[in-house]
């Protein structure tokens, strides 16, 4: 990472300790995995030891308290050696705060501490084959059953599902009211209860070392104690956890682009043509000089948007959705052009950018795509469009 600019003595050594993480468990074996479609649970229960695994969980029930600002800068930091198990990770922590944040003082005791040493793994679920960017319209139904709530319809796209086995844990949105988003309310699924079933793993273009799953819910019962938040809450849930989300897979982005421009970097000291190592050209160097810039423009607003939602300001959303759309189009971008300047190499799968082009693809699409981004910071714009109407007037 190229700025120090902001970093606190404290950041500084976690991401210290997350380069280090990366370098030593993520980068040695990242090809290897996305060749295999490995999920390396041994290795994210180290980063769980390593307190990444409930990062903004408060610490009385084993979390680490941090702040949103300190996750970008660990999350940035590990997606250098793998932008796909950062994913997962980004994933895990957003489930995490959200059964922290929102659950009662039992769901938290009796989650919190297996969520953050992984024992439990976790998956959020809210998108459905008919509700993607329109997830308020989803139709998995929840009905109240004495003192149960019975669950039937359909998730797709589901991050993480099944490796757990029953050591799993599903926050599912799902219908307990009418239509729209005040009917929706979150549930917490163990793997393994009954009524839930796994469909098969989806064929990727990137994200391998972590599964994707389509899952079912047929008359599948869970006590209404799991009930997280009250019902009718579920979305605004959804939503919340979604914001510290977006900045964490923005910052995953960020890793992937600084990686893959390193390796830039190092390949055209190297390389030679015409004579003369590819770092020479004036005209490269500048496509460097830009790459460098992207990102590093892209990480002053992730920054800024994670401190808004670190102080609750009222812009924090359409600033996270702001870092959301700038830092995955520009950790895109920068990856697609390190493979570029690696020349035919750069499409073969050994020089580890392709992967990495192939992994952050998807960053462009998830948690909510970047159309919808712009959606966000547009309502937000005509909801507001006096003089006052700068992010960052706080009032
Ligand atoms: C690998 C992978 C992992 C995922 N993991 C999870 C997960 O763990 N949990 C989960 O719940 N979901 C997950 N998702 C789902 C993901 O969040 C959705 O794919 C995404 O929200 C888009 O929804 P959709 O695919 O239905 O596209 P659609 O909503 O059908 O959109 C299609 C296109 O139209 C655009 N569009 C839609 N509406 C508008 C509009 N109003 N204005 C302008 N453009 C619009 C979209 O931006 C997109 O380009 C995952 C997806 C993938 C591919």
């Amino acid at each position: 990472m190229s700025s120090l600019f902001g970093l606190t003595a404290d950041q500084l050594a976690m991401r210290e300790t997350a380069l280090d993480f990366a370098q030593a468990r993520l980068a040695p074996n990242a090809l290897r995995w996305d060749r295999e479609k490995h999920f390396p649970l041994d290795v994210l229960r180290e980063a769980a030891a390593l307190g990444f695994a409930a990062i903004n969980a408060s610490e009385d029930h084993g979390g680490v308290g941090l702040a949103r600002h300190d996750a970008v800068v660990i999350f940035e930091a590990l997606a250098t050696g793998c932008p796909t198990i950062a994913a997962y990770l980004s994933v895990h922590n957003m489930c995490v705060w959200m059964v922290d944040r929102f659950g009662s003082e039992s769901q938290r005791r009796e989650w919190t501490p297996r969520l953050a040493t992984m024992q439990f793994l976790s998956s959020y679920c809210l998108t459905e084959a008919g509700s993607g960017s329109d997830a308020a319209s989803l139709r998995t139904r929840a009905e109240r059953r004495g003192a149960d709530y019975v669950l039937h319809g359909e998730k797709q796209f589901i991050s993480g599902a099944g490796a757990g086995g029953r050591d799993h844990l599903y926050l599912v949105m799902a219908r307990t009211g009418g239509e729209g988003p005040r009917g929706v309310s979150a549930f917490l699924v163990e793997g393994g209860t009954a009524g839930l079933t796994l469909g098969a793993a989806e064929r990727k273009m990137g994200w391998n070392a972590q599964p994707t799953h389509a899952l079912s819910f047929a008359d599948c019962r869970v006590p209404a104690s799991n009930l997280l938040g009250r019902e009718g809450e579920g979305f605004g849930i959804a939503m919340a956890g979604l914001d510290g989300g977006r900045l964490n897979i923005a910052a995953c982005s960020l890793g992937g682009g600084q990686a893959a421009l390193e390796k830039a970097l190092a390949y055209m000291g190297e390389r030679t043509a015409f004579g003369r190592r590819l770092d020479e050209f004036q005209a490269l160097q500048f496509r460097l000089a830009d790459m460098a810039t992207e990102l590093e423009a892209a990480r002053a607003l992730l920054w800024r948007a994670a401190a808004a939602l670190d102080a609750s300001a009222s812009e924090a959303t359409t600033l996270c959705a702001m870092a959301k759309r700038v830092a995955t189009d520009a950790g895109f971008k920068v990856a697609n052009e390190a493979l570029q300047l690696h020349g035919g190499y750069g499409y073969l799968c050994d020089y580890g950018v392709e992967k990495i082009v192939r992994d952050l693809r998807v960053h462009q699409i998830l948690e909510g795509a970047n159309e919808i981004m712009r959606l966000i910071i547009a309502r937000a714009l005509l909801r507001n469009p006096g003089p006052d109407r700068r992010a960052g007037e706080d009032r």
